[in-house]
Order: C-alpha cells, then sequence, then structure tokens
C-alpha cells in the first residue's frame, strides 16, 4: 500500500473579494519530498501556503495532512480556536520576515510553543530547543536577542522555531528574499541539510539553483492557477509552457 502523502491538496480555490486568487490547485506532497513553488509576484504562493496552515481559509477544495482533513470537521462546522491550534502545529511556518519574538532571546524563541501551546515541561523544550539551535547552527546564540543577530541568523533562528512543534511539513514563504546576498547561502543550507533529514518542505522561492538542486518538484503558478508541475531537470530543460519558458528566461 502506498504511504499516506504528507499533503494533498485537492481542487483548492480562493478568492478575495471576488477575485479568484487560486482556482482548482491540486498538489500532492509525500512524506520527505521537497516541493518548490516559484510564480511572478502576486500569483497566488503565499496564498496557498496560507491556506495550508489556515491562515487563510479556502473556499472550495480539501486539504490533508497525513491523511486528516483539515479545516472541515466531519459535520462541516467552522473550526474551534483548539482544532485549529493542532492545525497550526502540524505545519512550521517559515516567513521572509523572520517574526521573531524581539522581547524573548533566541533559546525562549524556540522554547516558547513546545511550552505554551503543548505544555512541554521547560527542562525538555531547552533541550530540545538547544538540539535544534545546533542544527541551524546557532547554538552559540542562544542567549543573545533578536535584535542583535543578522538576518541570516534571524531566519535560522526561526527555522528552528518552526522546527520545535515536530511540524509534518514545513511550509517556507520566500525564506531567503530579505537577506543580503551573502547571508542567502547559509539559510539554504540549512534547508538542504532539513531536506537530506527527510523533512518534508514546501518552499515557495526564487532561488532557482536551490529549486533545481533541492527539489523532488518543482510547481509553477501563473494567476492562481497551478500551470506546471514537473521534477527539477524536466522543469528546467524542458519546460512545457511558454510562460515558464519566458519565467527562466528572464531569471538567469
Ligand atoms: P504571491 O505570494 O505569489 O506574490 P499572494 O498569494 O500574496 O501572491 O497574492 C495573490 C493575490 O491575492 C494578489 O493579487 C494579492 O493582492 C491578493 N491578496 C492576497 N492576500 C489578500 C488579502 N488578505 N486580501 C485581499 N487580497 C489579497
Ligand atoms: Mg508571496
Amino acid at each position: 500500500m502506498a504511504e499516506v502523502p504528507a499533503v494533498r491538496i485537492e481542487r483548492l480555490s480562493k478568492s478575495f473579494d471576488g477575485v479568484e486568487v487560486l482556482r482548482d490547485i491540486d498538489l500532492t506532497v509525500n512524506k520527505g519530498e521537497v516541493v518548490s513553488v516559484l510564480g511572478s509576484s502576486g500569483s497566488g504562493k503565499s496564498t496557498l501556503l496560507r491556506c495550508i496552515n489556515w491562515l487563510e481559509q479556502p473556499d472550495r477544495g480539501s486539504i490533508h495532512i497525513a491523511g486528516e482533513r483539515i479545516g472541515a470537521s466531519a459535520s462541516g462546522q467552522a473550526m474551534k480556536a483548539r482544532e485549529l491550534a493542532a492545525i497550526r502545529a502540524r505545519t512550521g511556518m517559515v516567513f521572509q520576515s523572520f517574526n521573531l519574538w524581539p522581547h524573548l532571546t533566541v533559546l525562549q524563541n524556540v522554547m516558547e510553543a513546545p511550552v505554551q501551546v503543548k505544555k512541554t515541561p521547560k527542562a525538555q523544550a531547552r533541550e530540545a530547543a538547544q538540539a535544534l539551535l545546533e542544527k541551524v547552527g546557532m547554538e552559540h546564540k542562544a542567549d543573545a536577542y533578536p535584535f542583535t543577530l543578522s538576518g541570516g541568523q534571524k531566519q535560522r533562528v526561526a527555522i528552528a522555531r518552526a522546527l520545535a512543534m515536530s511540524p509534518e511539513v514545513m511550509l517556507f514563504d520566500e525564506p531567503t528574499s530579505a537577506l543580503d546576498p551573502e547571508r542567502v547561502g547559509e539559510v539554504l543550507a540549512v534547508m538542504k541539510n532539513l531536506s537530506a533529514e527527510g523533512y518534508t518542505m514546501i518552499v515557495v522561492t526564487h532561488e532557482m539553483e536551490f529549486a533545481r538542486a533541492v527539489s523532488d518538484q518543482v510547481v509553477f503558478l501563473e494567476k492562481g492557477i497551478l500551470i506546471e508541475k514537473a521534477p527539477p531537470e524536466k522543469f528546467f530543460t524542458q519546460p512545457e509552457t511558454d510562460r515558464v519558458r519566458k519565467f527562466l528566461e528572464l531569471s538567469r
């Protein structure tokens, strides 16, 4: 029997003020896969990620995480806050703008959600947080406050923080777009390691080399429609649409 996919999205649609920004998106992400999401600004990439962790509520379609449908309880009733928190805990979101808590140290940032949401005992959460900071190469800054860190360091802490909830899928929304060019590599290296360790990841990115080297699938969104989906070799060398061919030419 085939393994249950980490994420299964079927016919997902979403409108804002009567304008459809996602239409009939189908996407399956198997456990341990990395899917890169490409597309120009405004094509719906962030909205897609935000639907997966229910920061936005889809209008139609379904999302399953590890085989469990999220967002619509069996009766189809609106979700309770507790259910919502449980969904959020199954996905780890990393934003372009880091969003670390400024009043907490690096270590406290990583411990916060396990302690507050999962009620993990503090000593255990601290130990886990230290291990995660090591994984992202930030253990030496455990007691520092976010304002003292570079963008690349902040983003690595944000990744550790997202990992702390043991999510079933990591969602990255342009994680390197706000960084100085010389800081991009250290964040991509951490993401590459996560992929090698078998984490399931959906990555919205403009880093073509990363997408090509690390992804199992590359998908392209155009005006809310998923117009191509292919393994990276095929996507980058034999795109099926003129739109993607053009996009690849312009991003070279
Ligand atoms: P991308 O991440 O690919 O740049 P987005 O998903 O952010 O695209 O946005 C897709 C479209 O939806 C854009 O036209 C954007 O203006 C619109 N949009 C996104 N979020 C909202 C919102 N909360 N309210 C209204 N319009 C939105
Ligand atoms: Mg976006």
